[in-house]
C-alpha cells in the first residue's frame, strides 16, 4: 500500500466499483488520471448478490447483464396484475458479472489500484486531505470516498423498516414459470409484518426465489429466523407446492437492508460518505442500482475535474427531487402504520398505473405526471394519515 494516493475509495462493492468503473470511462484515454486506490475488506469475492433494475438509464455495465425481463407482474392470492415494457426490461447483474467489467476497465488504467483484506479502522481530516488508518498501515488521500456500511447511527430506524430476505438458486427438471415474467412481489398470508416471494425464471431449469419480509424491528424472531436457516422453512414448503420436491440448491443470498433514510457522516469537503452509506438506496424500495449509477457518475465527473483543476473537494449528489423523498417518507410511514394493509395497496398501485409509470418511479427518475399518477393509485385515507404524522413528528 503506498503511503499516500490521490483519491481513496473505501469498499469495493456495488458504489466504490461503479464510482471507478464511470471515472475510467470519464477520463479521456489520453490524459492522465489521478491516482486512485480502492480499499477492501475482504480477501476474496463471492457471487454472494444479484441485482435488478430496469435498464432505462447510462451505466457501464450493460454489457454484463445476463437476464432481461419485459415483463413484471405481483400477485397476492389469486389476484394477478401485470406490466409490460419491451423496451426497458427488467435486467440482472451478478456480482461477479459486475465485478469483472469493474476490474477489466480499472487494468486499463495503470493508475489505479485495489487493496484486499484491509479493514479501514478511522479517518481524520488534514488541512490538506484526510488521514486514513487501516489494518495494514496509514495512507493519506487528497479525497476519500467511503462506501463502508453505514453504522446504525446514521440510520434514521424510526422512519423506516428492516428488509430481511433469503433466497436461493435451485435447480429442477422444469419449473414452468414464464421465462419473459419477473415476479417481483408474491405476497404471502399469515405472517407477521409483510411477507413476499420474489421469483425471477433464469432459464427452463432455473430459479432465483426470494422470501422477503418488511419488518419495523430487525431482531424481531421472524427475522432472525430468515437470517438463520439456510433456506427458510417457509420458502421451501412455497417452493415444494410448485416444484414438487424436485429442486435442489445451487447458491443462495441474503440481506438486511435498512429501508430508511440515512445521515450520512460529514468530516470535510474533501470526504463523501457514498453507496448505502451515503443515503443512495431508495428508502421505500431497498433499490439502489439505478440512484448508484447515476451518483457514480456524477462523483467521476468531480473527481476528474478536480484532478484537472487541482481543487480537492466533493458535493454529494442529489439524487431524488425532494418531492419523491417526501412521497417515500410517507409510504413509510403508511408501511409501518398498517402492514396488514400493504399487499391491498400494492395490488391497487399497479392495476391503476401504466408499465413506464411503475418503471420510471421504481427506477427513481419519475416525471412529475408519474408521481400524481403513483399519488391517485393509494388509497387517500391511510396515506393522507401518515402524511399528517409525519408532518406532526417533523
Ligand atoms: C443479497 C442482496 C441483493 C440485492 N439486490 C438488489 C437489487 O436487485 N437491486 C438493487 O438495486 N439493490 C439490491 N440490493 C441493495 C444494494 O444495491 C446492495 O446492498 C449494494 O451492494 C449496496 O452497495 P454498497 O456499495 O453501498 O455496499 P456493498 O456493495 O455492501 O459494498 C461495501 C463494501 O465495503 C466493504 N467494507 C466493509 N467494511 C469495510 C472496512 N472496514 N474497510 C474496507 N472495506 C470495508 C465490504 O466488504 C463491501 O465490499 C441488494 C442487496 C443484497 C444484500
Amino acid at each position: 500500500m503506498p503511503a499516500d494516493t490521490d483519491v481513496a475509495i473505501l469498499g469495493a462493492g456495488l458504489a466504490g466499483l461503479s464510482i471507478a468503473s464511470w471515472l475510467v470511462d470519464t477520463i479521456p484515454p489520453h490524459k492522465p488520471a489521478p491516482r486512485v486506490h480502492l480499499l477492501e475488506a475482504r480477501q476474496e469475492d463471492t457471487n454472494d448478490r444479484t441485482w435488478c433494475f430496469w435498464d432505462q438509464q447510462p451505466h457501464p455495465f450493460r454489457e454484463a447483464i445476463s437476464h432481461r425481463w419485459p415483463r413484471w407482474q405481483v400477485q397476492f392470492g389469486n389476484q394477478c396484475v401485470e406490466r409490460e415494457d419491451r423496451d426497458h426490461c427488467y435486467s440482472l447483474l451478478s456480482a461477479n458479472a459486475m465485478r469483472r467489467s469493474a476490474y477489466t476497465a480499472m487494468a486499463t488504467r495503470p493508475e489505479f489500484h485495489v487493496t484486499r483484506g484491509i479493514d479501514v479502522e478511522t479517518i481524520s481530516p488534514l488541512e490538506d486531505g484526510l488521514h486514513i488508518a487501516t489494518s495494514k498501515g496509514e495512507l493519506t488521500s487528497k479525497l476519500v470516498i467511503d462506501t463502508r456500511p453505514p453504522t446504525f447511527a446514521m440510520l434514521s430506524s424510526h422512519q423506516g423498516v428492516w428488509q430481511v430476505f433469503r433466497g436461493v438458486e435451485v435447480h429442477c427438471p422444469n419449473h414452468g414459470f414464464s421465462l419473459s415474467t419477473a415476479r417481483l412481489m408474491d405476497f404471502q398470508s399469515g405472517f407477521d409484518g409483510v411477507n413476499f416471494v420474489y421469483l425471477l425464471p433464469l432459464d427452463d431449469h432455473r430459479l432465483l426465489a426470494e422470501w422477503t419480509c418488511f419488518h419495523v424491528d430487525k431482531t424481531h424472531p421472524d427475522c432472525q429466523r430468515l437470517l438463520a436457516q439456510q433456506i427458510p422453512s417457509q420458502l421451501t414448503e412455497w417452493l415444494n407446492q410448485r416444484l414438487g420436491n424436485q429442486w435442489s440448491l445451487l447458491r443462495q443470498e441474503m440481506g438486511c437492508l435498512p429501508m430508511m433514510p440515512v445521515v450520512p457522516p460529514s468530516l470535510n469537503s474533501r470526504y463523501l460518505a457514498a453507496g448505502i452509506r451515503g443515503g443512495w438506496m431508495r428508502p421505500a424500495t431497498g433499490y439502489m442500482f439505478a440512484s448508484c449509477q447515476r451518483g457514480a457518475g456524477n462523483v467521476a465527473r468531480q473527481v476528474y475535474q478536480a484532478s484537472e483543476t487541482g481543487c480537492w473537494q466533493l458535493t454529494p449528489p442529489r439524487l431524488r427531487s425532494a418531492t419523491l423523498e417526501w412521497m417515500d417518507k410517507v409510504f413509510l410511514q403508511a408501511l409501518r402504520q398498517s402492514p396488514e394493509q400493504v399487499p391491498g395497496w400494492f395490488m391497487q398501485l399497479f392495476r391503476r398505473t401504466s408499465a413506464i409509470e411503475q418503471r420510471l418511479f421504481l427506477g427513481d427518475e419519475p416525471r412529475l405526471g408519474d408521481l400524481l399518477a403513483i399519488m391517485r393509485g393509494l388509497p387517500a385515507g391511510p396515506f393522507l394519515s401518515a402524511a399528517i404524522r409525519l408532518a406532526r413528528n417533523a
